[in-house]
């Protein structure tokens, strides 16, 4: 790594400590001690990486100002803009039968999200698969029934939560999304988001991650490492699809997944039922 590496890499850490800090403190989760919460380095940047470009110590445990839940600030969105089912609802009628993009053009249905109009927790992928395209409704294929184990094992059940992609229609042949069809359908996600106003966002895999924090960094490197998206907490993870192709993977979700639950608490926010160990 040369000295223009080094200073790059620098300033990407500062960067993230920074979006991480400001994530806490405008989500009320300030001083939550998470064990998944330093930015961290690629083995080999790591490995080449002087001691003195090292982040620091990690966060110490802060005793939290207040456990009651605080609302996240949002100065963009009308206070007066229904929200929930009837925000959602506006949002969907908005999209209507979408010809924004040449996806139009394949899909046979519009993906456009399920689950709990309310909740404080959403799940965001990438696009809808075959079978998500051929049923209407996001993760319902493989993968989908992984996120629907792991939604359940944080003691949520499927419906608890709220569930999409950043695109709502699906790539042929499941291909990556293409820039202009990111450009169309993300101002719908975050309408959805401004509509449920979740505390926490939880981004599925390296495209939605990249994509939301507009940041290309490895998802090796992006997960368990808590950022915002519009104001609203997002914990980078892995995608359940990448889970499935290397299970040996799984325990760091797992760790993601766990971290959120602790940041949930930590303002007053538990599941219905307990996680599992
Ligand atoms: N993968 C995704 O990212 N989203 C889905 O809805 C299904 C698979």
């Amino acid at each position: 790594m040369d000295a223009d590496d080094e200073r790059e890499e620098l300033r990407s850490l500062v960067a993230q400590l920074r979006t991480n800090i400001s994530a806490r403190g405008r989500s009320g989760l300030l001083g939550v001690a998470m064990t998944t919460g330093t930015p961290k380095k690629s083995a080999a940047s790591a490995a080449a990486a002087p001691p003195a470009l090292l982040p620091g110590p990690p966060p110490q445990p802060v005793t939290m100002k207040s456990s009651e839940p605080q609302e996240p600030q949002d100065e963009e969105r009308d206070p007066k803009a229904p929200r929930g089912a009837a925000g959602l609802q506006l949002v969907r009628e908005e999209l209507g039968d979408c010809r924004r993009c040449k996806l139009c053009k394949t899909r046979t249905n519009i993906v456009f999200g399920v689950g709990n109009p309310d909740s404080h927790l959403v799940f965001v992928g990438e696009a809808p698969g075959a079978d998500e395209d051929a049923q209407g409704e996001p993760f319902v294929g493989k993968a989908g029934q992984l996120l629907t184990k792991m939604i359940e094992a944080m003691g949520y059940a499927r419906g608890d939560v709220y569930i999409c992609n950043v695109l709502k229609c699906r790539p042929p042949g499941n291909r990556n999304p293409e820039p202009d069809e990111v450009a169309s359908c993300e101002p719908f996600l975050k309408k959805q988001l401004g509509a449920i106003r979740p505390r926490m966002i939880v981004a599925l895999g390296k495209f939605a991650v990249q994509c939301l924090l507009r940041d290309d960094s490895p998802i090796s490197r992006l997960r368990g490492n808590l950022r915002t998206y519009e104001g609203i907490p997002l914990m980078p993870t892995f995608h359940p699809a990448y889970l499935l192709r290397d299970p040996s993977k799984k325990k760091l979700a797992w760790d993601d997944l766990k971290a959120v639950n602790a940041a949930l608490a930590e303002v007053g926010i538990s599941p219905p039922r307990p996680p599992a160990a």
